[in-house]
């Protein structure tokens, strides 16, 4: 019922050729049927990606957008913006955000609602840090993270939201979260949907983030909670990505 999502998020990655390359091994490459592919270039590389991926099965996602539609934020990038070139999914509230650029809940949340109302389908990502985990507050802080921004949405919005569970400690550090501990996590997160709706939380995609490869793409994948995965390092090499998208059918 609910349709896989595989977003391979480049952070501060990439080139102009990498985009060229994806293009290329996507155009004829057989994916599962019902399988939605995504990759999150940085901001430069959007408008070459929208037109390296035309007639692909990719669709084009941002790793991040400011709060406003326009105005004096030097440096910064609206939805509004991003629409115009094709982009379709925001990251909000990445681990990397939240840590290096001090952005809180009500920062995320702000963020969120900007990508609604830019008609961009928001990645709402949540997790916690190793400190949280041997302290056993895990479910505490993700469930905060979560609640903190789909408590305050309206019915008719919260159903537009994905939600990427990232364990911060498995994030770039070759130390993926046991497909049980993953399993474990985003149940929670699927329950506490429940709070608001059972139709919401049957139908929410949850996405696992943190050292996902191609070798263990396929067991994170089959656990009844998981939909997808958000990749880092491995969505940086076309073979490996591809082997990702191939084990979500
Ligand atoms: P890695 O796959 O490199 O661990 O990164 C995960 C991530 O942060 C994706 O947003």
């Amino acid at each position: 019922m609910r349709t896989p999502l595989i977003a391979g998020n480049w952070k501060m990655n990439g080139s102009a050729s990498l985009v060229e390359d994806f293009g290329h091994a996507f155009t004829d490459t057989a994916l599962p049927a019902s399988l939605d592919v995504l990759i999150l270039p940085p901001f430069p590389y959007l408008d070459a990606a929208r037109r390296a991926f035309d007639g692909t099965p990719l669709k084009l996602g941002a790793q991040t957008l400011n709060p406003l539609h326009s105005g004096a934020r030097t440096g910064e990038v609206s939805g509004r913006m991003l629409k115009e070139f094709g982009v379709e999914y925001a990251l909000v509230g990445h681990s990397e955000r939240r840590q290096l650029y001090r952005e809180n809940d009500e920062a995320v949340h702000d963020r969120l609602l900007a990508a609604l109302s830019a008609d961009i389908t928001p990645i709402l990502c949540v997790g916690e840090t190793l400190e949280e985990r041997d302290a056993g507050r895990t479910m505490e802080v993700v469930l905060r993270q979560v609640g903190h921004v789909m408590a305050r949405l309206e019915p008719e919005q919260r159903p537009r939201v994905v939600i990427a569970y990232e364990p911060v400690w498995a994030i770039g550090t070759g130390r993926t979260a046991t497909a049980e501990q993953a399993q474990q996590v985003m149940a929670a997160i699927r329950e506490y949907q429940a709070s608001f709706d059972r139709d919401l939380a049957s139908g929410m995609r949850l996405l696992y983030g943190g050292s996902m490869n191609a070798n263990n793409a396929a067991e994170l994948l089959s656990q009844p909670d998981i939909d997808g995965g958000l990749v880092g390092g491995a969505s940086l090499k076309v073979d490996d990505f591809l082997a990702i998208c191939q084990s979500a059918g």
